[in-house]
């Protein structure tokens, strides 16, 4: 049994006027993530996991921010390249485990089709990808809504 682990974590600024995407859900927001590409840290967290466990480069490496092919880019779609590029070298993905830390809006509403979103990429059943949320409970630039930060954990086996 060929089975590896693996972790993401990814931060973004916050600003006024921006959509807010999260797990491949656009959120009902006043402020979005400052970024190159939609700016969705929980699957920017998932795709780092992903390399990682597959002892690959991070996502930076893969799909660069300062290349306009992935200016406003959908994140789901450097998710579902991130799985090819695995599946490409033997892996596939057993479970994803992820927070997402912010201080507002309330995203636990949105878990449900985030999870759904997570799972129709990966090609796992939902109960197998884990999203929770939390605040820092108003610490720190999160707390203050200046930012926001996604963790996530991976297990991938060789096929
Ligand atoms: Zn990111």
């Amino acid at each position: 049994m060929n089975i590896r682990t693996g972790q993401g974590i990814d931060f973004h600024r916050l600003q006024d006027g921006l959509d807010l995407w999260l797990g491949g859900v656009k959120i009902p927001s006043t402020k979005g993530c400052v970024a190159h590409s939609d700016g969705d840290a929980l699957l920017h967290a998932i795709c780092d996991a992903l390399l990682g466990a597959a002892g690959l480069n991070d996502i930076g490496h893969y799909f660069p921010d300062n290349k306009e092919e992935f200016r406003n880019i959908d994140s789901k779609i450097l998710l579902g390249r991130t799985i090819d590029i695995i599946s490409g070298k033997g892996y596939r993905v057993i479970n994803i485990d992820s927070t997402i830390c912010l201080e507002s809006p309330k995203i636990a509403p949105f878990i449900p089709e985030m999870k759904k979103s997570v799972s129709e990429i990966t090609g796992l059943s939902p109960d197998s990808v884990g999203i929770k949320a939390t605040t820092t409970e108003k610490m720190g630039f999160a707390g203050r809504g200046e930012g926001l930060f996604a963790i996530a954990s991976v297990l991938i086996e060789k096929i």
